[in-house]
């Protein structure tokens, strides 16, 4: 499996926004009615308490459609896993604004809090970016364990890991080793059992499982478009008549590919839906108007049995009937039993309402699997790419392009807003990633600024311990209380006039790495070097020493940026096939020093005289994914010149 999960990555002392999916049946009194869906999540929370990380909770639950419903509140999913963690999780009402601020800067290792209720907020749902950044903002790292809601590209499970290093949960993990199994060599016959009432959300991938089954059984909402189809009248009966055309393609397709498609042969008919309704039993040519369809009937159930009874593999999604009625369940739970009555078989059942159905009877321990997931176990047995699992994998394969804009010693206060405001306005892409480096005093005013934008604000140095004796110093656990995401370390500026020396400079960026910052490692040679032919060497030299020593470098967090010191600010950049070379030389001691897998992900950033028009000559070569800007980003026009460059540079190489 080519993913990462909690396991792969150093999370003591980080903020971790873990997505779980605590979307459970609530009872009357508003108390959770299953906790199975906690329960499942608890080892991964309890794992990241263990290592010390501080854990920020995200869950969706019900559908709030983008609003405060104080029926939906998480709070008693949030006391059910208090009790369950016999510990004191906080529920958090806002996502933005100082108080989470503060509420979050202030938890310890080992803290559990949880945000309240995700689809309250209007962008969730759309994946709004403003959402996602938010959410970004909160962590260091950003873990899903939420295989439910993995099959929906949400700012929760989707938009967020464009902004954060992203990994799996072990639940999420489990999920999907069994599943992949099931999903690329089931033992044969396999067969599928789809019913339920979310119709157009399941014949998408109800087409695509007819590449997998050899046999598809049909019950519940789902079969009554499928009888309409063939043009039995259902009355009353739940369907999705704009499904037709669909379910008829689905039906050629099946006899095309040769899958068995087993529908209902006769039903349980109802006058209406409720417990003491009167009920008949008809065969699926003659449900009379007025009447639903609330059951698979004897024969139906019979039938479904003996296919059952050949099947080595079942999946099973979807009750057959409406089962939260006692006289409308026996369909339901009669295949239940005989999915857990095949010992030989592999047996994998998804979906809220299917499992319940299972568990209610008491049988849940006779099936291999109980997922916690429905329509993403669907999808992702389909063999759909599923959005929040697409978007892990792609946030570890590629670096995504950076571009820094270093303003050294300039602006006033005015001026730093002001600059800071503009390029917010007009930067809101998440590709290159932008961070403005403003002066120090400056950093939480320009944070303020780009507050919730794509635009992130980082230090332009930090000292190497936390707090102390050190006057006129600024550490990095400042920088980040101020709002800071980044810090700056040995740039050539800091090493010739602030005396930074190699091993200093390493304990700058051991510094930044703990505080939870990402760091941006200046390296570089003087001309003199060049002069002597020992810039390889001094490059090599000033790696070695700041990562030499076993350190922890969460890769995605790491910058190191090329700077020939002759090329600052002298309006003469490096020539291109110089720093081709030099940063290819960069990347391989990366590789000696972080192991290849790491320096794969450690993104390297040209500096020195880099503008608008020479950019793409920059980004063409294999081992720069970004610049560092000096002069040029105290110009917004200039600035957003060259951050737009790279975007071209970027969205062209991706058409290729
Ligand atoms: P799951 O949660 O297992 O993925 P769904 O959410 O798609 O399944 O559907 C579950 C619901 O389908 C149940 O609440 C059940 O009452 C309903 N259902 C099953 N059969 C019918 C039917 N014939 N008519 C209306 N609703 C049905
Ligand atoms: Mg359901």
């Amino acid at each position: 499996m080519d993913f990462l999960t909690v396991k792969d990555v150093s999370v003591a002392g980080r903020h971790v926004l873990v997505r779980v999916d605590f979307n459970v049946p609530l009872s009357d009194d508003d108390e959770v009615a299953d906790d199975s869906r906690i329960r499942a999540a608890l080892p991964t929370i309890e794992f990241l308490r263990d290592q010390g990380a501080k854990v920020i909770l995200v869950s969706h639950l019900g559908r709030p459609g983008g609003r405060k419903v104080p029926d939906l509140t998480l709070r008693p999913v949030v006391g059910r896993l208090s009790e369950l963690l016999d510990d004191d999780v906080c529920l958090i009402s806002e996502i933005t604004g100082a108080e989470v601020r503060a509420k979050i800067d202030d938890m310890q290792a080992g803290d559990v809090v949880f945000l309240e209720n995700i689809r309250f907020q209007p962008g969730e749902t759309e994946n709004d970016p403003r959402l996602a950044r938010q959410l970004a903002g909160l962590a260091d790292i950003y873990v899903n364990d939420a295989f439910g809601a993995a099959h929906r590209a949400h700012a929760s499970t989707y938009g967020v890991a464009e902004y954060l290093p992203g990994v799996m949960g072990l639940l999420m993990e489990e999920e999907i080793r069994v599943l992949t199994g099931l999903r690329d060599g089931p033992r044969r016959p396999y067969v599928a059992i789809l019913g339920g009432a979310k119709i157009s959300d399941k014949l998408g991938v109800c087409r695509r499982l007819l590449n997998k089954v050899d046999a598809l059984i049909l019950g519940g909402g789902l079969a009554n478009t499928f009888s309409l189809c063939l043009g039995y009248s259902v009355g009353n009966s739940l369907v999705e008549a704009e499904m037709i055309p669909e379910v008829r393609s689905i039906i050629a397709e099946a006899n095309r590919k040769d899958v068995d498609l087993l529908m209902p042969l006769d039903v349980v008919v109802a006058k209406n839906i409720a417990p003491s309704a009167e009920t008949r039993v008809v065969d699926i040519n003659d449900v009379s108007p007025g009447w639903s369809i609330v059951d698979i009937g004897p024969r139906t159930i019979a039938r479904y049995r003996d296919k059952l009874r050949e099947a080595n593999t079942v999946f099973w999604n979807g009750p057959l009937g409406i089962f939260e009625i006692r006289d409308f369940a026996r369909g339901t739970e009669e295949i239940a039993r005989s999915v857990a009555a095949q010992d030989e078989a592999n047996t994998v059942i998804g979906g809220g309402e299917s499992v319940e159905a299972v568990k209610n009877l008491g049988i849940s321990g006779q099936i291999d699997h109980i997922s916690t997931a429905g329509g993403a176990a669907l999808a992702f047995l389909a063999g759909e790419d599923l959005p929040a699992l697409h978007v892990l994998q792609r946030a570890e394969r590629v670096r995504v392009p950076w571009v820094g804009g270093n303003w050294k010693m300039n602006t006033k206060l005015k001026e730093a807003r002001k600059l800071a405001c503009e390029i917010v306005a007009r930067w809101d892409h998440a590709e290159p990633e932008v961070v403005l480096f403003p002066p120090h005093p400056f950093v939480q005013q320009a944070t303020e600024e780009a507050s919730g934008s794509a635009v992130t604000i980082g230090g332009q140095d930090c000292h190497w311990e936390d707090s102390g004796a050190y006057t006129g110093s600024v550490s990095a656990l400042m920088l980040r209380s101020a709002g800071a995401r980044y810090a700056l370390v040995g740039h050539s500026e800091c090493r010739e006039y602030l005396g930074d020396y190699d091993e200093r400079v390493r304990d700058k960026l051991s510094a930044a790495v703990d505080a939870g910052l990402s760091a941006v490692l200046c390296v570089g040679e003087q001309l003199s070097d060049r002069d002597r032919g020992q810039h390889r060497q001094r490059v090599r030299e000033q790696l070695q020493i700041a990562l030499g020593e076993p350190g922890d470098y969460p890769a995605r967090k790491l910058v190191v940026a090329y700077e020939p010191v002759w090329a600052i600010g002298t309006g003469r950049p490096a020539g291109v096939e110089d720093v081709r070379e030099m940063t290819s030389l960069i990347r391989e001691e990366l590789e000696q020093l972080l192991g290849a897998g790491a320096a794969e992900r450690v993104r390297i950033a040209y500096g020195g005289s880099v503008n608008a028009e020479n950019v793409g000559e920059f980004m063409d070569l294999p081992d720069v994914d970004g610049v560092l800007v000096g002069g040029a980003s105290l110009r917004t026009k200039s600035f957003v010149g060259i951050c737009a460059g790279v975007r071209d540079h970027v969205l062209s190489s991706g058409e290729e």
